[in-house]
């Protein structure tokens, strides 16, 4: 389920309040780093516009930060076209006149078909990534996205349950389902402990924990 609209204004407070931690540590790193490398900016970028920021804003989002570290003329040139590509905005109008020429030429060739595949594919609109996904991602050294309850170490683990709020006696059933590898287990435990409510469906995807967090903070 997707929310109508988060706003710049309110996005510290639910991220602190709504995020899975996966995307809580996107979202620290950002502020804090003012850059994330590929992988982390599509977990988040695509989560963000999950939860429904707007594509404006997201570009405002990413640039106030990203212009800290490497100006603003460099984020205009390298990096607002990946935000407007995963809005399915800016690789739709490039791709199309890049295929409309290749349309041309293969018309030639007679082999449409192929185009027609590749042209739709090239079209698509990016969705958040799921659980299964992002745990079954492979960080590399300077990279901050994938599964923390897959990823980070023991230490690194309980030091962000406890910055999550949750208490030490559920900080240790969380630890045993991830000595378990039944990480999307230990984040809907962490979601319970955060929430003080139950998650009878489990956690299956970040965007819904999202929505189920939103659920519950506004009732
Ligand atoms: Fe994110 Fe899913 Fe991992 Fe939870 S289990 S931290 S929602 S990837």
């Amino acid at each position: 389920k997707e929310f109508a609209e988060i706003s710049l204004r309110d996005i510290d407070d639910i991220a602190k309040s709504s995020f899975p931690m996966c995307m809580r540590h996107l979202f620290e790193k950002l502020r804090e780093e003012h850059h994330l490398k590929h992988g982390g900016r599509m977990q988040l970028g695509l989560f963000l516009k999950g939860v429904g920021l707007k594509l404006d804003d997201a570009l405002a989002f990413w640039k106030a930060e990203f212009s800290r570290k490497v100006g603003a003329e460099r984020f205009d040139k390298e990096y607002s076209y990946s935000i407007r590509h995963n809005y399915g905005r800016e690789g739709k109008e490039r791709c199309f006149l890049l295929f409309k020429t290749l349309q041309f030429l293969f018309m030639v060739l007679c082999v449409m078909i192929t185009i027609k595949s590749v042209y739709f594919w090239a079209l698509q609109d990016y969705t958040p990534y799921s659980c299964q996904k992002i745990i079954s991602s492979t960080p590399g050294v300077g990279d901050h996205h994938g599964c923390p309850y897959r990823h980070f170490s023991e230490e690194n683990l309980t030091a962000a349950l406890s910055r999550m709020g949750v208490n030490s006696r559920a900080v240790g059933d969380v630890m045993n389902k991830v000595r378990n590898k039944h990480y999307q287990l230990a984040c809907t435990l962490t979601f319970e402990a955060v929430h003080g409510s139950s998650c009878d469906s489990g956690i299956n995807h970040p965007n819904q924990y999202f929505s189920d967090s939103q659920i519950i903070m506004k009732s």
